[in-house]
């Protein structure tokens, strides 16, 4: 049985999607538990007892400790401690709109998008790389150190040329400046200390796999496999999100539906009741 992850932000009551993300993560392998609260704003510890609680109501138990973001800024560091003294990072200091600017230089033709907006139009990677890591200022990693890749998603194999990762994700942030990591850095880096091997999530992330897999390869972590599995939607077809305010699984609950009819209800299909 492979090793999954459940890997909630706590920042809202859980809602449908990720009912049906724990699901598949319990369904396809032994679940893990991870709660990403890198983001100290928007994280609140109530929040986190409110996830362990809807787990427990929904039966899905999961294996060992929940392992939790900010207790692992030192993996991280230790991580992008690693890509700066090989060279591979840079700091950046460009605001949102001065990346649309340069990306949109008549020469540019139209801004490309990635998985992250904008491709980065390099602007910063003349910007020094010597001596200790920089604090307090984003840093991205330089795309053209990036390999030819591949992976496997639902059992498929996948590969992506580098250079089509320099065109067409190119430099992505590993470090904000006011989380001091970045999502892609911490996931990459947490999957393989939880030895995650069948990541699964909503399909909405899928196109962050090359990244993900590109960063294990510089940090010479094992890849595990990937199941990007479909999203819920409400009637309208929309996906659910907080800000749409999809109903909690609370609101579920206390209107008087049961966990297993809920579960039953969502393996049948995934529009939202
Ligand atoms: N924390 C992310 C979320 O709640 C999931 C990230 C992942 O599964 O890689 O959407
Ligand atoms: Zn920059």
């Amino acid at each position: 049985m492979p090793v999954t992850r459940f890997a909630p932000s706590p920042t809202g009551p859980l809602h449908l999607g990720h009912a049906w993300a724990a699901m598949v993560a319990h369904d396809l392998g032994e679940m893990h538990l991870r709660i990403e609260d890198i983001d100290r704003q928007r994280s609140k510890p109530e929040w986190e007892a409110a996830i362990l609680d809807d787990l427990r109501w929904l039966g899905l138990d999961w294996t060992g400790p929940a392992m939790r973001q900010s207790n692992r800024m030192a993996a991280y560091g230790a991580a992008l401690d690693r890509l700066w003294s090989a060279g591979l990072l840079f700091p950046c200091t460009c605001n949102r709109r001065d990346i649309l600017a340069a990306a949109s230089a008549p020469q540019e033709g139209a801004p490309l998008h990635g998985p992250d907006g904008v491709v980065y139009p390099g602007t910063c990677r003349g910007a020094s790389r010597a001596g200790p890591r920089p604090g307090g200022v984003a840093l991205r990693l330089d795309a053209r150190a990036v390999n030819d890749l591949a992976w496997t998603e639902g059992g498929t194999f996948r590969t992506m040329e580098a250079r089509t990762f320099a065109d067409t994700i190119g430099d992505v942030v590993v470090a904000r400046r006011d989380f001091g990591t970045a999502y892609h850095l911490a996931v990459t880096v947490d999957d393989a200390t939880q030895g995650i091997d069948l990541v699964t999530r909503g399909a909405d992330l899928g196109e962050a796999t090359p990244i993900h897999v590109a960063l294990q390869g510089l940090l010479g972590l094992p890849s595990p496999a990937y199941h990007h599995h479909d999203l819920v939607r409400n009637a309208a077809g929309r996906r659910l999100a907080k800000r749409d305010d999809a109903r909690s699984l609370a609101t579920y609950r206390d209107a008087g539906w049961s966990a297993t009819a809920l579960k039953a209800r969502l393996r049948e299909s995934r529009i939202a009741p």
